[in-house]
């Protein structure tokens, strides 16, 4: 494996690969990794011929009084698991190599940013599409690799790669989960013992409320309100947002009907917990 701090190494780095016409995929992450982000590096190096691992913990899609300066950092065990992966490059980029001094240019996708998570959290989405644009132009992949744990993430980027033509395709992983049901996040391990033991309740109550829609639930509020109370009723965790949404544009749904989203957020002490299904509902025949 190669690593390189520099986008002009980087450039080196690829710079035979792509005059062969090598495939060349991409996995952004802000490193910790764990077994979903090595879900996406192992489909990478099973969908194309060379595999670029990005890590950069970008402080831009944090808030002012969110934890860039406590996330979790450790590049020498990332890079330890990454070689085991047999990843070829591996970019780790410094803050003045992302943002030069005087760096003025940022990318918004408008609207699909402001709800969800968006709500919440204040440019976040306008630091994540920056540093994937940013990023898209520095590995200049054919396949870029991200993970469906990140619902809006998914569909912001796809937009922002749609609208800005970005010659990439986009492949979502499926959400990797601990035994229990618990979403692998990097963010996982400031979870006391008690938080984590109960934060399952999440993908347990996601489970039985796309269950009860397949068996015949219409109703979007009733669906909202379960989730809420089984989680308030199981768990110390202090709900952010729990939302019914289409998953391609993640406007709010009054009716269940097509790929339909839920997506929860659920505070446990300081840590922000997200999960999410997807169920995809048929028409009914009139
Ligand atoms: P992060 O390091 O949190 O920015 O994540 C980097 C990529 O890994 C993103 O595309 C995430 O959606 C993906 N990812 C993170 N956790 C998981 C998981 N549990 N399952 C699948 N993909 C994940």
């Amino acid at each position: 494996m190669i690593i390189v701090k520099t986008v002009h190494q980087l450039r080196k780095a690829l710079k035979e690969a792509r005059f062969n016409k090598r495939k060349i995929g991409f996995v952004p992450t802000m490193g910790y990794l764990h077994e979903g982000h090595l879900s996406l590096v192992r489909a990478c190096k099973r969908g194309c011929d060379v595999c670029v691992v990005s890590i950069f913990v970008n402080q831009k899609q944090f808030g002012p009084r969110e934890d860039y300066d406590r996330y979790p950092r450790d590049i020498r065990r990332d890079a330890t698991m990454l070689v085991k992966e047999n990843v070829d490059i591996l970019f780790i980029p410094s803050n003045i190599e992302i943002y030069p001094n005087g760096y003025l240019t940022y990318v918004d996708v408008e609207n699909l940013d402001s709800v969800l998570c968006g709500k919440y959290r204040p440019g976040h989405f306008k630091g994540v599409v920056t540093v994937v644009a940013k990023l898209l132009n520095m590995v200049q992949p054919d396949v870029i690799y991200l993970g469906q744990k990140d619902a809006q993430q998914v569909v912001v980027l796809s937009k922002m790669v749609a609208d800005l033509n970005f010659p990439v395709r986009l492949r979502v992983c499926p959400i990797i989960r601990e035994k229990n049901g618990l979403a692998k996040s990097s963010r996982n391990v400031f979870l006391t013992p008690q938080e984590r033991s109960q934060a399952p309740i999440l993908f347990q109550a996601l489970v039985q409320a796309k269950r009860s829609i397949q068996n015949g639930e219409e109703s979007v509020s009733k669906i909202i309100s379960f989730i809420k109370k089984k989680i308030t009723r199981f768990s110390v965790g202090k709900i952010q947002y729990v939302a019914c949404v289409n998953a391609n544009t993640l406007q709010p749904l009054k009716v269940l009907e097509g790929r339909v989203l839920i997506a929860i957020s659920v505070f446990f002490g300081k840590v922000r917990l997200i999960d999410n299904v997807i169920i995809p509902i048929k028409k009914k025949k009139s």
